[in-house]
């Protein structure tokens, strides 16, 4: 009696698994996964964090555009800063079967469940700008050279205030803003800026007067300009009052315009007080145009066509069995193991040179900057 029962229930069991195994685009023979699919029919899931700034949007839109002219099928979503909605969104994604992931992290260390789901799958996982911490499961990470950006930002600030070259210019005031404490690249930008600005904060050319130089007291959830804005009130309002700040390290183009906005309220930005040295990140348009108006001083251009096109490569090539190309294989450690990476190279961008690197480019249309 038993047994006549289960003989079917059996049957249906290893029908639906081998559904399942098809849906996945996993080789149902052999009991193995085989190579996978790749080329036409396979899909993506591309999960980025947030619409709130302009490059996410441009990220998820080039990479969907150059999988498709590759014949591949895309699913791309946005978390919207929510660490449990990009958390489903690429679960959904793995349940709908897809063949590779291209994960930019909004909490890189909440994706590690997640991700053994995808390596049970024979998911492979691509790592995008941001790396994923505390899983064995991310197989190639695309990204910029994240310690340069924190480089070039101090050194714009140090070179604006003609610090250089054993000058004895200063004391300076200086502020020190750093992006989402949950952003791997976060302590990248900062270790780069750090290191940068220390050998003058060490020899009291540049003074922080807040007193506020560790990376914990310094880090702006979610990168929210908002929070940022808040920060900077602050911060004026406790140790600015008689004093002027000169320069403010921030690591993103939204967080400069919250800085900005403080400033502005702050009675800076006049002839008598002019605003200090504002860095920022991602040539944004509010920025470029900020950086035109003579407002925020500079940003740090990542071309993020050229990133898509790397993450693109990676995923092409381990679905078509290749081997990605990579170029760096000692910096992103991310406990787990030492992730292969591509890191572009990002550029420093200001008044005197926006329209060669951001226009003449493409990367901004120029009447988007009137
Ligand atoms: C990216 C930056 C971006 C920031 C905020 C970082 O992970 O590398 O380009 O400014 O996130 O979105």
């Amino acid at each position: 009696m038993t047994m006549r029962r289960t003989r079917p229930a059996a049957l249906v069991l290893a029908l639906a698994a081998t559904l399942v195994l098809t849906a996945c685009g996993q080789d149902s023979e052999g009991g193995g996964k085989a190579t996978p699919k790749g080329g036409k029919g396979s899909t993506i899931g591309i999960a980025m964090p947030t619409k709130s700034s302009e490059r996410w949007i441009a990220d998820g839109n080039n990479m969907a555009q150059q999988f498709r002219a590759l014949g591949y099928k895309t699913d791309l979503q946005y978390g919207e800063d929510s660490v449990d909605q990009q958390v489903a969104q690429v679960e959904n994604m793995i349940t709908k079967g897809v063949d590779a992931l291209v994960i930019a992290a909004i909490d890189g260390r909440a994706l590690g469940d997640v991700l053994k789901q995808a390596a049970d799958q024979h998911i492979k996982v691509i790592s995008y700008d941001r790396l994923i911490l505390g899983s064995p499961n991310v197989d190639y990470y695309a990204s910029f050279d994240n310690e340069k950006v924190g480089v070039l930002q101090a050194t714009y600030i140090v070179d604006k205030l003609g610090l250089k070259n054993g000058s004895k210019q200063g004391p300076f005031n200086i502020e020190l803003f750093a992006g989402s404490p949950d952003d791997n690249n976060t302590r990248y930008f900062f270790q780069g800026a750090l290191k940068t600005l220390q050998p003058y904060i060490d020899k009291k050319q540049l003074v922080v007067r807040s007193g506020q130089t560790r990376l914990n007291q310094v880090t702006t959830l979610r990168w929210d300009g908002a929070t940022a804005q808040k920060r900077m009130d602050d911060l004026l309002t406790k140790a600015y009052s008689t004093e002027h700040v000169d320069a403010v390290l921030s690591p993103y183009d939204g967080i400069s315009i919250g800085i900005l906005s403080a400033l502005r309220s702050g009675g800076y930005g006049t002839t008598a007080k002019p605003y200090p040295v504002v860095t920022g990140q991602d040539a944004e348009v509010a920025s470029v145009k900020s950086i035109i108006a003579g407002d925020q001083a500079q940003t740090v251009y990542k071309d993020t066509r050229a990133l898509a096109k790397q993450a693109v490569q990676m995923a092409d090539a381990v679905l078509t069995g290749k081997t990605p190309q990579v170029n760096d294989t000692k910096t992103y450690d991310n406990e787990k193991k030492v992730v292969p990476a591509f890191l572009l190279d990002p550029v420093s961008v200001d008044k005197s040179n926006y329209r060669a690197t951001l226009v003449d480019s493409g990367y901004i249309k120029a009447s988007d900057l009137k």
